[in-house]
């Protein structure tokens, strides 16, 4: 067998290497046995204890989605263009408080400023539909006229 200090190749029988001298043990002894444990036995859940579908506890801090609110800025630059100037701007107004709101968080504020711009918007579009078709009206009356 090979010595553990120098490798010299003994023999088999020797207790003690021929060439350093040290002490020469029998493969069996040089890995000290390893202890053999009894496999741990499989984890049920405790009668009474929380299902493993249980939800989870509801965590603060979660954003909640909010659907998205409308600004209704395209429609307030329309009716300022083609029906009526000042409700319009005042709909450019508001539209701009609806995404000043969004930008602050403040969901309910932006919601609220959403309603008002349609409202006034609404105003505005049926107020030029009334000066638009009054206006058409003279036109026809003046050509008539003529
Ligand atoms: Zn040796």
């Amino acid at each position: 067998m090979f010595c553990p200090q120098c490798g010299f190749n003994n023999d088999q029988q020797s207790r003690h290497c021929s060439q350093c001298g040290a002490a020469l043990q029998p493969p069996a002894a040089i890995q000290p046995p390893v202890p053999q444990y009894p496999a741990p036995p499989p984890q049920y859940p405790a009668p009474g204890a929380q299902p493993y579908y249980a939800p989870p506890p509801f965590q603060p801090g979660v954003p909640v989605i909010l659907p998205p609110v409308p600004n209704y800025m395209t429609q307030a630059v329309l009716v300022t263009l083609f029906c009526c100037l000042p409700l319009g701007i005042v709909g450019i107004i508001r539209a701009g408080d609806v995404n000043k709101r969004l930008a602050a968080n403040d969901y309910a504020g932006a919601l609220a400023a959403s309603k008002s711009a349609r409202s006034i918007l609404w105003w505005g579009f049926g107020s030029g539909l009334v000066i638009g078709i009054i206006y058409a009206l003279v036109q026809f009356a003046n050509v008539a006229n003529h």
